[in-house]
């Protein structure tokens, strides 16, 4: 068996949202196929994955690199020792081939979505869903049935205010979910403060209320933010800092007790521990969040886990970035603390199974083979055509 070709394209995602630093007025994402000449149903198998949310697409890199490495290895090189399907850790290693240590985003997000199509097509070659291959090879095959599964939202529109936040997060738990998410910082103290106050009226609870500042504060702002929030006790204070900001995630971490989630925007497993050694992150409760497929996807990410685990950190503290299937079955098949989902938001690329229900704050596994973007319509559509 053979990969027989490897096609990406981009996706505008037009969308008008804003978060505390940037709007997504031209945003793009990679969708990627990677075909084989296995047959299953009539037809080859292809493994689909797309760049997950928020950073642009990257088919330069593909073209240039990574899809050419892969074509010209031979192909029994790229396969696992039975030689009966694709070994992701081996197609990691072609790929990073001749490239040089750091430098993580200017290619982790192309491999790591090549690598998770990968996994899409080893899961379809296997006939079981990801989350269950994921188990097998890396929770000893332990596959949860559902998973939590919180919402993100809150972001600032125009004409959007706390009466329309309320109603935002009303829909959202008549939906079945119950813990929410919502932007701050891209409004004055005290706005994001009764923002948070009108939130948590609706919630009803502390621990059902996340916020997230985007990685938007300088210093002052985001000591003064630690300080307003922390009489919430809120779920998690998401994204304080710059991302590679440790000293100032420590100071941050000195003053608000409550837990701090971040991480994803973060692209490699050195940067990873260091953001948990260095920002003084606390294993019994901050939250990292990782976004998969951005950071050299899955194969890399369980170096990451263990890599953590020395410091004291357990899978459930991980709640990857990126509300999509890929996080889904990654979340399921690693035992991860839950999932993300933006419902509506983010085009073709929000959300799971169109007919994914999600019950009382948790979500089902898929039982499909593969990772299942045949059960998202309009995302899988745009899958074909790349196929077809
Ligand atoms: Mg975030």
């Amino acid at each position: 068996m053979r990969i027989t070709d490897i096609r990406e394209t981009a996706v505008a995602l037009k969308s008008d949202l804003r978060n505390a630093v940037f709007d997504f007025s031209e945003m793009t994402t990679s969708v990627v196929a990677v075909i084989t000449d296995v047959v299953r149903e009539g037809r080859p198998v292809a493994g689909f994955a797309f760049n997950s949310t928020g950073r642009y697409a990257c088919g330069a890199q593909m073209r240039d690199r990574f899809i050419p490495r892969l074509r010209k290895a031979p192909p029994g090189s790229l396969l696992n020792d039975a030689g009966d399907n694709l070994d992701a850790e081996k197609i990691l290693a072609c790929m990073m081939q001749r490239e040089k240590p750091g430098g993580h985003t200017e290619r982790s997000v192309a491999i790591g979505t090549i690598e998770v199509a990968v996994w899409d097509a080893i899961a379809k070659i296997a006939g079981k869903p990801l989350h269950r291959v994921l188990a097998e090879k890396y929770s000893g095959g332990r596959s949860p049935q559902r998973v939590p599964c919180y919402v993100g939202g809150g972001w600032y529109e125009p004409g959007k205010g706390v009466k329309e936040l309320q109603d935002e997060i009303r829909a959202r738990l008549d939906q079945g979910y119950t813990t929410m998410k919502i932007k701050v910082g891209g409004a004055a103290i005290p706005e994001d403060v009764k923002r948070v106050e009108a939130a948590l009226a609706v919630v009803g609870a502390a621990d059902r209320l996340a916020v997230d500042a985007n990685a938007g504060f300088d210093r002052t702002r985001a000591l003064a933010y630690a300080k307003a929030l922390a009489p919430f006790r809120l779920r998690w204070f998401e994204e304080p800092t710059g991302p590679l900001d440790y000293a100032l995630l420590a100071d941050v971490a000195a003053e608000y007790d409550s837990p701090i989630g971040t991480g994803e925007n973060l692209f490699s497993t050195e940067d990873v521990e260091n953001l948990v050694r260095f920002g003084r992150l606390r294993p019994d409760r901050d939250i990292i969040q990782t976004d998969v497929p951005q950071s050299y996807g899955i194969v890399q990410f369980s170096r990451t886990l263990e890599a953590v685990k020395r410091h004291g950190w357990e899978r459930k503290s991980f709640f990857p970035h990126g509300g999509n299937q890929m996080t889904l079955h990654i979340v399921g098949g690693f035992g991860l603390g839950g999932c993300e989902a933006y419902p509506g938001v983010f085009g073709i690329f929000a959300g799971f199974a169109d007919d994914a229900r999600v019950e009382n704050g948790f979500l089902k596994l898929p039982e499909r083979p593969g990772i299942g973007f045949e059960a998202q319509n309009a995302l899988y559509a745009v899958m074909r055509e790349l196929v077809d």
